[in-house]
């Protein structure tokens, strides 16, 4: 936090985006708690322009270098610094300008610039799941030794670290991490085969990015969701359980030694977490809607299906082996989900795609962040492959 004044300085990475948008209206509500100073985007460089001129950052990149000229020439008139391409993204990372990163670019691309982020001792509110699935392990080591927080802004995880609150020396006995179970909630294989994009973007309860939305749809979001915290909360493989919970009240519990369980709800609203993570210890308040119990009458829970849905399987199978496994799932999830969101292939198919995948790239237990930027490459060019075929 800058010592001369109470601002937290965010750098919201990735703010055109569903997490980005959101944080930029919690931090319009609360202008005397925190100002933009870096605001970041893929391609979206109109929103980006806008976003700009209202929130007038320090420092603006956008990833796609043919962009640059028309996000100088419009915000030529204001003292914003402009900067494109991905190895802008991870310098200003680097840079002394801000207090937090908002971490919330999507997939593999959000790995480098947390990476520098912690680095340079910056604290992190952590939305990009995908940086904690490929190397989680590196990512937490590094945080410790610089002395990092690193908050978790994805919900299940808030509402884990909400838990956890005043319970330092408490060790966890398991957490349960609750899912929706997405837009296919009891359906068979032979329902998913003709599954169409248009379908699988329609999520229940939460208004999301287009991957995420997909990996909720497969389940594979609850999948990177357990790996994610394995390595927020130093936890064992069968510590975690996922527990189906259609109306997103409960957006996750702890277990303790005791057997007492403690559980954060809400109406699903991911203002909340991102609130949350960037006023932490704070609780601020805020005009969102209150949850009322009456409204909601019941909670229902059942066993998730992994037989159906069997990315999750193929996400348990990767946190229990670790190694390399989680960095080459996720590559190949990606490269599937794409190719599911262009129509190139069929909802089951993504299985397959990361499924043969894991099989097929050379497994390595004990591994450096070259190997996993390696295994990430050759896991991507295997899966697209396979596609291609
Ligand atoms: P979106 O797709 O809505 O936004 C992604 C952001 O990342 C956009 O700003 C996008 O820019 C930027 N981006 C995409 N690709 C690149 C790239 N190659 N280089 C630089 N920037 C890039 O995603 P969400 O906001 O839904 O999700 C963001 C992260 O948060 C994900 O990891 C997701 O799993 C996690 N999360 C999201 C939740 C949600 O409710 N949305 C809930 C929990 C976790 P552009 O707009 O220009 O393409
Ligand atoms: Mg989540």
């Amino acid at each position: 936090m800058n010592q001369t004044s109470r601002v937290k300085r965010i750098a919201l990475y990735g703010s055109t985006g569903s997490i980005g948008t959101q944080a930029l209206e919690v931090i319009a509500a609360n202008p005397a708690m925190f100002s933009v100073e870096v605001l970041t985007c893929g391609n979206n460089e109109e929103l980006l322009i806008s976003q700009a001129l209202q929130f007038n950052p320090n420092i603006v990149v956008v990833a796609d270098e043919k962009k640059f000229l028309k996000v100088k020439e419009a915000l030529a008139n204001t003292d914003i610094k402009v900067f494109a391409g991905e190895r802008a993204l991870e310098e200003v990372a680097s840079m002394d300008v801000y207090d937090m990163m908002l971490a919330s670019i999507v997939g593999y691309a959000g790995l480098k610039p947390t990476l520098n982020a912690i680095d340079n001792g910056k604290a992190v509110a952590l939305a990009n799941k995908e940086t904690l699935v490929v190397a989680g392990d590196l990512i937490m080591q590094k945080a410790v030794e610089k002395r990092v927080p690193i908050i978790p802004v994805d919900s299940e995880h808030s509402a884990i670290f909400q838990c956890l609150v005043g319970e330092v020396r408490n060790p966890i006995e398991k957490i349960i991490l609750t899912a929706s179970g997405g837009p296919f909630l009891g359906k068979k294989p032979n329902y998913l085969l003709n599954v169409k994009r248009e379908h699988a973007l329609q999520h229940p309860n939460w208004s999301m990015g287009a991957k995420i939305t997909i990996d909720s749809a497969t389940l594979m979001n609850k999948g990177l969701e357990m790996i994610e915290a394995r390595w927020l909360f130093n936890l064992q493989a069968d510590q975690i359980e996922v527990l189906v919970h259609p109306q997103s009240i409960i957006h996750s519990m702890v277990q303790f030694q005791d057997g007492s369980i403690k559980a954060q709800m809400g109406l699903p609203d991911m203002k909340l977490p991102i609130q949350y993570a960037l006023s932490f210890p704070q609780r601020i308040p805020n005009d969102l809607p209150r949850c009322d119990f009456k409204k909601v009458k019941s909670l229902s829970f059942e066993e998730p299906d992994i037989k159906t849905f069997r990315n999750l399987g193929l996400a348990m199978e990767a946190l229990e082996k670790g190694g390399n496994l989680p960095c080459i799932m996720n590559a190949a999830n990606e490269i599937a989900v794409y190719a599911f969101l262009k129509n190139r292939i069929g909802f089951l198919d993504m299985t397959d795609v990361i499924e043969r995948t894991m099989q097929k790239v050379k497994f390595i237990n004990k591994r450096t962040l070259e190997e996993y930027y390696e295994s990430d490459g050759e896991a991507r060019s295997f899966a697209a492959d396979l596609i291609r075929l």
